[in-house]
């Protein structure tokens, strides 16, 4: 059995792009004036952290240890940190800071933030792992009743589909398609019908349907059902696109009706192209979204308490992290992973 130095940090980390995760040890990074450490109990493990081992976003730094849904107890406090107490139970997501100056930040923007992509809460280590030092602002106090393992997980894929969802749902029960029933897709289709969406699913795969209109969606529609598709033509005022895979992307245009909008959280592994003539004739927009601001996240989370938004989740041990990145690749993640710590390993 390896005893680790007293100070250190027990992570999991890819050392090079690509690699299976393993054991990491390192000392924690300088507490900072407005920084919290935080004993990591949950953390979520999400496509993007996949991406990150992968390094598609080219801004990877190895050894790289990911995760970035993280929930936990706050071991130690910073001078200037406000709210915030030893022991008090918190979460964060992708967004582990900003510089609180530009343009954005000033607006209160901050996922739009100039230095967006230095703000990670895995910069420089992430939630896969006994501890993680963050800005306490990025901090977000939980609902005393919410479980850490939904939590964990609405503080990335919640936010993601709840902020574009809440800017289209103003009072006239707008039609809402939600391409994908997976991981964002199955909180979608729940944040959409709390929003008072008439919802649609939208899923290559046919044998969700079931599981999508348990959800709430009051229809569903496979991908590979071209007359379904065609019905739709010219119906819905919002399309939320949560895959990563292709898809037939004009067939998809075609059932937005006049203004509506097409919105991308999730990242395509194929370029988007579409006819321009439904664009243009219809006004449609294209557009996409990232996470959303520290306001919308707090709003979320009090709104998903209250509406009873409930993650599917199925719960590993940390120390199973390969396992479970195995898992979600071949996409038999039902529907959200969450990794436990150990208590032994956080001291909590
Ligand atoms: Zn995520
Ligand atoms: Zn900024």
């Amino acid at each position: 059995m390896v005893v680790p130095l007293k100070s250190a940090v027990l992570g999991y980390a890819a050392m090079a792009k690509g690699q299976e995760l393993e054991q990491f040890n390192y000392e924690p990074p300088k507490l900072k004036n407005h920084d919290v450490r935080v004993a990591v109990t949950h953390c979520g493990l999400c496509y993007t952290d996949i991406h990150g081992i992968d390094d598609y976003f080219g801004i990877t730094a190895f050894p790289f240890v990911p995760g970035h849904e993280i929930v936990g107890h706050v071991s130690e406090i910073g001078s200037e940190v406000t709210g915030l107490r030893k022991g008090d139970r918190v979460g964060f997501g992708w967004q582990g800071r900003s510089c609180m100056e530009c343009e954005w930040c000033s607006k209160g923007e901050e996922q739009l933030c100039k230095d967006i992509d230095k703000a990670a809460a895995w910069s420089p280590y992430g939630g896969f792992s006994s501890s993680i030092t963050v800005d306490s602002r990025f901090a977000y106090s939980l609902p005393a009743s919410m479980p850490s393992e939904f939590a964990s997980v609405l503080l990335c894929a919640g936010i993601s589909v709840y902020s574009p969802l809440r800017s289209t749902a103003t009072g006239h029960k707008p039609k809402v398609g939600i391409v994908g029933v997976g991981g964002l897709g199955h909180l979608a289709i729940q944040f959409a019908h709390a929003l008072d969406c008439e919802v649609t699913a939208i899923s290559s795969s046919p044998d969700k349907e079931e599981q999508a209109l348990a959800l709430g969606a009051d229809h569903f529609v496979a991908t590979e059902d071209k007359a379904g598709l065609r019905n739709m033509n010219l119906s819905l005022d919002m399309l939320l696109y949560t895959g990563h895979s292709g898809i037939d992307w004009t067939r998809l245009l075609n059932t937005l009706r006049n203004n509506g909008k097409f919105v991308m959280i999730g990242f395509s592994t194929v370029p988007v192209a579409f006819e321009p003539l439904e664009l243009v004739v219809h006004q449609l927009s294209i557009t996409g979204s990232l996470l959303g601001s520290r306001m919308v996240m707090r709003e979320m989370l009090a709104f998903a308490q209250e509406r009873g938004i409930k993650p599917k989740v199925e719960l590993m041990p940390m120390s199973q992290v390969n396992e479970a990145i195995r898992k979600v690749k071949e996409g038999k993640a039902r529907y959200r992973i969450v990794l436990v710590n150990d208590p032994a390993r956080t001291g909590t």
